[in-house]
């Protein structure tokens, strides 16, 4: 279902300095100088439309950095002053709002850990009533689209309508080379959900580690993200939170000359009749999916019946476990990635054990059905 938002979005607010819109800055302001040389920097590459760092850190252990506070938003002042940029800054209470507006922030943003929480979002909302700024909405720390959705639509009821997304990742408690799961289905859903929302991805959060800053980046563009966040630091070693995530506003510089940028649709009429073509045999595929699909669950259904029958449990982990094993081994050498032959066989399992259950509690048996 598409989401209709109680504000009109003005869709065309990123096109600030053309695709992507261009975030960058430190994770924090840590110092005068610390903020002013990096926004500098960031000012001379063409493509940062706005400087971004957090004054008020949310931070998971308390003996950490915690922001300098409102000091850091006279420094922000001075950074739109002297470079034009356009500046932001993480807000987790109405207090922050009301601090953020007085000293002239164009762009704020709520963050993962605030998001979760729809008091909080609300307080925030509530402080938003009748005011024109920017406001980004991070997805909330656990993958969960309602809840994303929800926080967006509380800050769309205030009135805003510059309002975008920003999509950081999931936390998880497997660990993979990333910090944060991208979980690229859930800003997909989004998009589906309420297709004028300009979404921007934050590939540092997502990462974790500067190595893989491009390559997230890459994927945002290709799957048609609005913009970036980029976090940047004029010494990322010395940097005092989130410091092996920061790049320096030259690798900055660097990354963005190797991000090829695609358009979003064409109107060439020989491409647009090849992918016509080929689009037609993707659905005659999903069809044929959907076909084996049914039969499969029919035969589990009959599987189901004799389980009933025999008064025997419906989950059998030793069947499962063999099958898992099998289709592995198997997809992965078509070419399958391991990650969406488990997603998908979790599904397919998932589904089968449903169709039993129901044969299972309806008295469905096989003598009363053949
Ligand atoms: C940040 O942007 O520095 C930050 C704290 O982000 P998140 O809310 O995504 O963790
Ligand atoms: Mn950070």
């Amino acid at each position: 279902m598409v989401v209709k938002l109680e504000t009109s979005l003005i869709k065309d607010w990123m096109g600030y300095k053309g695709r992507p819109f261009l975030i960058s800055g430190p994770c924090s302001a840590e110092t005068e100088e610390q903020v002013m040389e990096t926004a500098k920097q960031l000012a001379m590459i063409k493509e940062v439309s706005a400087f971004r760092a957090g004054i008020w850190k949310p931070r998971t252990r308390p003996s950490s950095f915690e922001g300098v506070g409102i000091e850091g938003l006279k420094w922000l002042r001075n950074v739109k002053k002297e470079t034009g940029l356009l500046v932001s800054t993480e807000v987790a209470n109405e207090k922050h709002v009301y601090e953020a507006l007085k000293y002239g922030i164009d762009i704020l943003w709520i963050g993962a850990r605030t998001s979760v929480n729809p008091f909080t979002v609300q307080e925030i909302s509530d402080a938003l009533k009748g005011v024109d700024v920017m406001v980004l909405v991070k997805n909330p720390i656990n993958p969960d689209i309602e809840l994303w959705i929800g926080a967006i639509e509380r800050i769309a009821k205030a009135g805003i309508t510059r309002l975008g997304a920003i999509h950081r990742g999931f936390s998880s408690y497997e660990k993979t080379s990333y910090r944060n799961q991208p979980n690229w289905q859930l800003p997909i859903e989004l998009r589906r959900r309420i297709p004028d929302l300009p979404i921007i991805c934050d590939p540092s959060h997502i990462a974790g580690a500067r190595e893989f800053l491009h390559e997230i980046s890459q994927k945002a563009m290709d799957l048609n993200f609005d913009g970036l966040m980029i976090e940047s630091h004029i010494n990322p070693e010395k940097a005092l939170s989130d410091s092996s995530q920061q790049l320096t506003p030259n690798d900055l510089k660097e990354l963005l000359s190797r991000l090829i940028m695609r358009n979003p649709s064409t109107s060439d009429p020989k491409l647009l009749d090849v992918l016509g073509e080929l689009r037609q045999q993707i659905d005659v595929y999903d069809d044929h999916l959907l076909d084996l699909m049914e039969q499969r669950m029919k035969v589990a259904e009959t599987i189901g019946r004799y389980k009933k029958e025999n008064n025997i449990t419906i989950l059998q982990s030793t069947r499962w476990d063999e099958i898992v094993k099998r289709v592995m081994a198997k997809g992965q050498a078509k070419g399958l990635s391991a990650e969406m032959i488990d997603t998908m066989f979790k599904a397919i399992h998932q589904e089968s054990i449903n169709h039993q259950m129901k044969v299972m509690n309806n008295g469905i048996t096989n003598q009363t059905n053949e």
